[in-house]
C-alpha cells in the first residue's frame, strides 16, 4: 500500500541524490534518455558491497581526484541526480558532489566533516540513484541545517553552511561516504516495500 496523501509539499519529493525518479515524470528527449541511462549504468546498484563500505580519508590532491570529480559531476548531471558520492561509482575515497538546484554550481567536496548542525530536523522524501532502478522512495528526517568543513578537489578549504534541500543532499551523500543507504533510515514499513521492490520475487509480475 502507497501513502498517496499530497500534504502539499511536493517540492521536497526526490530529494537526496535522486530528483526524478518517476518513470513518468522524465523526460521524452530521446537523447537524454539514452545519457540517463548510460550515468546511471556507470553507478553501483544495491546490493553491492561498495555501497555498504566506509570510505577512506583522501590525501592525495592530484589530477586524478580532479578528474574523478568531474566525472562524478556528469554522471551526476546525466543521471539528473542532485548529489552522488564516491562509493557509488565504486570509488572506496571521500569524495561526494552536489548540486542542490539547476541554478546553484556543482560543489565537489573532499574529506567532509559536519562542524555543526541544527537540532531541529524535519521529514522529507528522499530516493537514491543507487536504488534508481526500482524507484525507492523513503521518509527521512535530517537535520534542517548544518555546516561542513572540506576540501576542494585541489586541495583549498572550504566550509558549507546548508539549510533545507542542500542540507538533506549533504547528509544524504555523507551517509554513503559511511556504507549508509537510505532504506537503513526508513520505518519497518517503508523497508519492507523498498525490500520487496528492490528483490521482486520471480513469477510475480508487475
Ligand atoms: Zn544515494
Amino acid at each position: 500500500m502507497t501513502e498517496t496523501t499530497d500534504t502539499g509539499e511536493r517540492d521536497d519529493i526526490g530529494a537526496a541524490d535522486l530528483v526524478e525518479n518517476d518513470a513518468d515524470s522524465g523526460s521524452t528527449d530521446p537523447e537524454q534518455e539514452a545519457r540517463r541511462g548510460y550515468a546511471l549504468a556507470q553507478v553501483r546498484q544495491y546490493p553491492d558491497t561498495a555501497l555498504r563500505m566506509k570510505a577512506r580519508e583522501i590525501d592525495q590532491f592530484d589530477d586524478a581526484l580532479a578528474t574523478l570529480a568531474e566525472r562524478m559531476t556528469t554522471i551526476m548531471a546525466d543521471a539528473r541526480g542532485v548529489g552522488l558520492a564516491a562509493p557509488q561509482v565504486g570509488v572506496l575515497q571521500r569524495l561526494l558532489v552536489y548540486q542542490a538546484s539547476s541554478e546553484a554550481e556543482a560543489i565537489a567536496l573532499v574529506n567532509p566533516v559536519v562542524v555543526e548542525k541544527s537540532e531541529e530536523v524535519e521529514v522529507g522524501e528522499e530516493g537514491c540513484l543507487s536504488l534508481g532502478r526500482a524507484t525507492i522512495n523513503v521518509d527521512i528526517e535530517r537535520g534542517v541545517s548544518l555546516t561542513v568543513k572540506a576540501k576542494t578537489p585541489s586541495g583549498e578549504p572550504l566550509e558549507v553552511e546548508a539549510t533545507g534541500l542542500e542540507a538533506r543532499v549533504l547528509q544524504h551523500e555523507l551517509d554513503h561516504l559511511d556504507g549508509i543507504l537510505i532504506i537503513d533510515h526508513a520505518t519497518p514499513e517503508q523497508r519492507r516495500d523498498a525490500m520487496a521492490k528492490l528483490r521482486p520475487r520471480p513469477g510475480s509480475q508487475g
